[in-house]
């Protein structure tokens, strides 16, 4: 069997499936994508690679792809699921990295750290002006409260943080076992001094933070959002961060990534990362691993746990 791994994968996540199959490690453009894909069995990728229903046309002996992270909005599941191609994730893999680069945000934003930095770095001594907030007794809003926003909210308890959330989906005895207190989005927002989003992107949860829900927060209030870029609605977050509605953003995740010429790469009160959410070395290594075995079960006849169209069992 013939594996094409299009993005980079952790040595021993590569070790297991050259183990076992036929691989080929490669970054592929997406013009090449479409002239090699026909050649293989089975498919990695993380975000990099664009997964299309042009490249599934020509994927005719593909029989699994398999999504070394957990967003799977890259790959067009109801093009594979058709096809009978089985979509297996790592969802979990991340959750820790993620969930605390969101509090590193936070902190960076409520201590002002990486203008300090700056400020060091230019030979300036800006003590005077530099006047953060603490983290404690303040109230964090999560929009999503799933594995990553479920330890943000453990993390933040520790800190003395009170959680609530937003979540229409997440049932009410796992949020009360987090120590979250399900809530909706209009308290969230006006109710908090951190809003973190932690949703999946999906067309109810597109541009969801957008001009209205800005308005509806405290003006001393940050944004952070380590999910995904289109979930925000970031022309309207240009605009609260230009006339001070909300105090900052912390934000991992682009509309356009990389966001060549936004507005935001010259803010102030914006701190940026460029999607580095889930990019620590324990991460991937979890994350390459968890995605090599979910795609060894699926080329080997064995149910994967983590099959994101199950649907296509019955194809
Ligand atoms: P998860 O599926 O465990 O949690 C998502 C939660 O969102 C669920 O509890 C779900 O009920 C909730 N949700 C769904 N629709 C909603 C809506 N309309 N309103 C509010 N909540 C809603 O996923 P996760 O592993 O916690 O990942 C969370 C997000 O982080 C995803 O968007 C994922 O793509 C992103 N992510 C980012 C990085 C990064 O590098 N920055 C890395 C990994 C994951």
């Amino acid at each position: 069997m013939k594996v094409l791994v299009a993005d980079k994968l952790d040595v021993e996540a590569l070790k297991a499936l050259k183990d076992r199959f036929e691989v080929a490690s490669e970054e592929v453009s997406p013009e090449r994508l479409l002239e090699v894909i026909g050649d293989y069995d089975a498919l990695v990728v993380r975000s990099r690679t664009k997964v299309t229903k042009e490249v599934l046309s020509r994927a005719g002996r593909l029989k699994v792809i398999s999504r070394a992270g957990v967003g799977v909005d890259n790959i067009d599941i109801v093009a594979a699921t058709e096809k009978g191609i089985m979509v297996v994730n790592a969802p979990a893999g991340s959750t820790q990295s993620v969930a605390e680069l969101s509090v590193a945000l936070m902190l960076s934003l409520a201590r002002n750290i990486p203008r300090a930095d700056r400020s060091m770095k230019e030979g300036t001594w800006e003590k005077s002006q530099l006047k953060g907030i603490e983290l404690s007794g303040k109230t964090l809003g999560l929009v999503g409260s799933g594995r990553i926003g479920g330890r943000v909210a453990e993390i933040c308890k520790a800190i003395g943080i009170s959680v609530i959330s937003y979540d229409p989906y997440l049932p009410e005895e796992l949020a009360t076992e987090k120590g979250i207190r399900l809530t909706s989005l209009e308290e969230v927002l006006r109710e908090s001094d951190f809003v973190s989003v932690h949703a999946a992107l999906t067309d109810e949860t597109r541009h969801m933070i957008d001009a209205a829900a800005l308005r509806k927060m405290k003006r001393t209030a940050y944004l952070v959002n380590c999910a995904r870029g289109p979930i925000v609605h970031e022309e309207s977050l240009v605009e609260a961060l230009e006339q001070g509605l909300i105090a900052g953003a912390g934000l991992d995740v682009y509309n356009v990534e990389p966001p060549l010429g936004s507005p935001l790469l010259r803010m102030e009160n914006a701190v940026l990362t460029p999607h580095i959410g889930a990019s620590t070395r324990e991460g991937q290594r979890r994350t390459g691993l968890l995605a090599a075995e979910q795609l060894i079960k699926a080329l080997e006849g064995e149910e994967p746990e983590f099959l994101v169209n199950r649907e296509v069992l019955s194809v």
